[in-house]
């Protein structure tokens, strides 16, 4: 228990560091740990607090793909079980966007339980936060497609947690009402 403690404030630090001074889309630009930490809960709760390497790599998550962190780093500090569901979880930012898209609907179903579970509620937290504070200059028709989008990958990652899949569903009711999406 106070190894877990450990561990999970510790990757809360290494996250908040990583991406300090970093906001989301929203109009309200909330930091982007605000981000992490509701992942990081939602998988907590959803699995009640059954999976450290989970949590932390909800915590993680995005080290890889948006700061100047490496598999290897995450490794040398987390162990190679949350470097591995990071990097499961990174799309290849040399892609174009479009691409990177195409591609995570393609390969979640391939994915293991820990990055479908990551992934429901990664969309989870994007689409209460498109709900809450969509980005200025988003047009409706591509709040709808992000919608549509993330309902394509969570769609492959069903069957596995039922308290996950239904916070997700009402974030995606949110959306529905809000956007007409
Ligand atoms: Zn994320």
């Amino acid at each position: 228990m106070t190894d877990d403690l450990v561990w999970l404030t510790r990757a809360a630090d290494y996250a908040a560091r990583q991406h300090v001074g970093q906001r989301r889309k929203g109009e309200r630009a909330e930091p982007y740990v605000n981000h992490l930490t509701e992942v990081a809960a939602l998988l907590a709760e959803t699995t009640e607090g059954s999976d450290l390497v989970l949590v932390m790599g909800g915590l993680l998550h995005d080290t890889i793909e948006d700061t100047d962190a490496t598999v290897e780093d995450l490794q040398e500090r987390f162990g190679a079980d949350v470097a591995a569901l990071v990097a499961e979880v990174t799309d290849d930012k040399s892609l174009p966007k479009e691409e990177r898209k195409r591609l995570q609907v393609e390969t979640t179903p391939v994915k293991s339980r820990r990055a479908k579970l990551l992934k429901i509620a990664d969309k989870t937290s994007n689409l209460r936060g498109l709900v809450n504070s969509p980005p200025a200059g988003w047009t409706e028709a591509r709040l709808r497609d992000y919608v549509h989008w993330a309902e394509a990958v969570v769609r492959s990652c069903r069957g596995l947690n039922a308290a996950l899949e239904a916070a997700f569903d009402e974030a995606r009711a949110a959306a529905r009402v809000r956007f007409d999406a």
